[in-house]
């Protein structure tokens, strides 16, 4: 049967049945209503209730959280860390979250809801859970799935049953203030430079421990004292009294510093930042806690290829199944481990800021495009540039400068912040530094820069399944490995299963770079024209050798942490050796062979 067409007659009669359709086809999807989504309006975490509500946190190593919740206590809160995400944690995630989310999002929502649930088989109603505790994470905007976490946390407390449950997000004031009336959680002097001392000192245990760990001497001594060590520091930080001039000035003032409060607070401030930076009381803490450490004895003559790790933040950061229990697993194949630590991404964070503003500062200006004439115009446009410059470059300053401090003061062993230009400029010719999302370019530009200046024997990247900035880099590693042909690069997907095929696949590169770390030292040791037993024997006959905290110069071209001190060792028996003849001289003086 031959079909009827229909004559259409003109444009107009084609946009009028296109326009009959669409509204059609909208009413059938439910659009036809205005449907804007909103941000569901949360209850306030007020002053009134900081008593009885519990702030709950978690997602960073076990030094960073102790320090942190001891920061949080210190300020009058209660604070209570989630623990270390686990497999049943991440299937809880899948159940109750979206599909399709990115694997540490599945960990860390999972984690909460496992935690909630945990506290109401102790006994604890759902109704005074929802009550008195809350959840204090960091917020995004993304480009990644970080910006979707504040609502994949409220999604999956939904369909847990614990809808109304609040989630405070760091970088969203309205979360955190209240509606009315004073905050429940309040951004004050203290509790910033708390918070900031707590992620440093936590970013340099971290460092510390794997770099002491592997050479320690009596099994179990490192993981003892570092523990007794936070805790003391927790202590310290906990009960630390606050700096407030009203009670530090002398009599005489007092009266003064009461009557006018611009004058009070500008002393409070100046004050506080100096208490928790130079203070007395910090200054006593961070050396004992150097002193303690320092008396774990080590042999760095042990061998061990050192593995680099990078990846995505969270997945590098765990130390759990989440990773698959990775820095455990390569100690115990015989690594040395070589951390990231978080103030890398701060860093990053702010040369990206710095080069964002740069980069868009035509568009941004506030005189688009002004004649050579216009010197007031080209002047505004110019001195605008520079001021937001100097802005984000003062604060670069002062994180390193800090980082830096919180290292010198804990030891001085502490790998040093890598140069965020240098890292972006390695990383230029393969990922883009603008392609922002999760670690962006710095997976490609810390492998190119660890594998050039000879810092380890292999990078593994661990990269969470599901991840969109880690698939993109291991997009281009391919081509980063073929340029640079010794580099021994391996990532893995984590993806909360599959742990015994990762381990097993980390443990074939382990043995490459444990073949590369083994001729590394034996050329060294050929290279100092001594016995290792006389090395040992030198070694043994000065102490300090093995401390941790004995500074061995860096020499470029060597990764491992045994070749390095064995050669540093031969100089100084050299050296002695040198003195000891010239001491049979007559009439030479010997200085100090030491
Ligand atoms: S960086 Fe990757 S794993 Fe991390 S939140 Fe973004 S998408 Fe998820």
């Amino acid at each position: 049967m031959a079909t009827k067409l229909v004559q259409i007659e003109d444009d107009v009669e084609i946009k009028q049945r296109l326009e009959a359709e669409r509204v059609r086809l909208r009413k059938i999807a439910g659009l036809d209503r205005p449907t804007h989504f909103h941000r569901p309006v949360e209850r306030a975490f007020t002053a009134e209730e900081r008593s009885k509500v519990t702030i709950l946190f978690g997602g960073f190593t076990w030094k960073h959280e102790d320090l942190i919740r001891a920061v949080f206590q210190g300020c009058g809160y209660r604070c209570e860390k989630l623990p270390v995400p686990d497999v049943p944690a991440f299937q809880i995630g899948k159940e109750y979250g979206n599909n399709g989310q990115c694997n540490p999002t599945y960990f860390t929502v999972g984690n909460l809801v496992q935690y909630l649930q945990f506290l109401e088989k102790e006994g604890i109603s759902r109704q005074d859970i929802l009550n008195n505790y809350v959840f204090f994470t960091a917020g995004s905007c993304g480009p990644c799935r970080f910006g979707m976490y504040e609502a994949e946390y409220r999604f999956a407390l939904k369909n847990a049953g614990f809808d109304g449950f609040r989630v405070l997000l760091f970088k969203d004031s309205d979360g955190i203030k209240a509606a009315s009336g004073e905050p429940g959680l309040k951004f004050t002097i203290d509790f910033g430079f708390g918070m900031l001392n707590a992620l440093l000192m936590g970013d340099v245990f971290n460092d510390l421990i794997y770099q002491i760990r592997p050479f320690e001497t009596n099994k179990g001594e490192t993981d003892r004292v570092f523990r007794e060590t936070v805790d003391s520091l927790c202590d310290d930080l906990k009960n630390r009294d606050s700096f407030e001039i009203e009670q530090r000035a002398p009599d005489w003032a007092k009266p003064k510093f009461k009557s006018n409060k611009i004058l009070r607070n500008t002393f409070n401030v100046f004050g506080k930042m100096h208490e928790h930076m130079w203070g007395k009381d910090i200054l006593n803490a961070l050396g004992s806690a150097r002193e303690k450490m320092n008396a774990i004895e080590v042999d760095r003559t042990k061998v061990k290829p050192v593995a680099k790790i990078t990846g995505e933040f969270w997945a590098q950061t765990t130390e759990g199944d989440g990773n698959f229990h990775m820095f455990e697993f390569l100690e115990r194949e015989g690594a040395q481990v070589l951390v990231e630590p978080i103030a890398t991404w701060v860093a990053y964070l702010l040369y990206q800021a710095k080069a964002h503003a740069k980069a868009k500062w035509p568009v941004n200006r506030p005189h688009r495009d002004p004649k050579w004439w216009e010197l007031k115009k080209n002047l505004v446009n110019e001195m605008g540039l520079r001021k937001k410059m100097l802005g984000i470059g003062a604060g670069q300053v002062m994180w390193n400068y800090f980082y830096h401090r919180t290292a010198r003061s804990l030891g001085g062993i502490t790998h040093h912040l890598v140069n965020q230009k240098e890292l972006a400029a390695l990383a230029h010719p393969f990922y883009n530094q603008f392609a922002r999302g999760g670690e962006g370019h710095l997976e490609v530009g810390k492998n190119v820069y660890y594998t050039v200046h000879h810092l380890c024997h292999m990078v593994l990247a661990l990269k969470p399944f599901g991840c969109m900035p880690s698939s993109q880099s291991d997009g281009v590693q391919s081509a980063v490995v073929n340029k640079f042909k010794d580099m021994i690069f391996l990532p893995i997907e984590t993806s909360g299963e599959g742990e015994v095929n990762a381990h097993s696949r980390v443990q074939m590169a382990l043995g490459e770079a444990k073949v590369k770390a083994k001729t590394e030292f034996e050329q060294c040791l050929k290279m100092t024209g001594k016995s290792l037993d006389e090395i040992k024997e030198y070694i043994a006959e000065h102490p300090e050798l093995k401390r941790p905290f004995y500074q061995v110069p860096h020499r470029e071209g060597i990764a491992g942490t045994a070749a390095q001190f064995i050669l540093h060792v031969s100089d100084r028996m050299d050296k002695s050796t040198k003195l000891w003849r010239r001491a049979r001289v007559p009439g030479v003086a010997v200085p100090n062979a030491a």
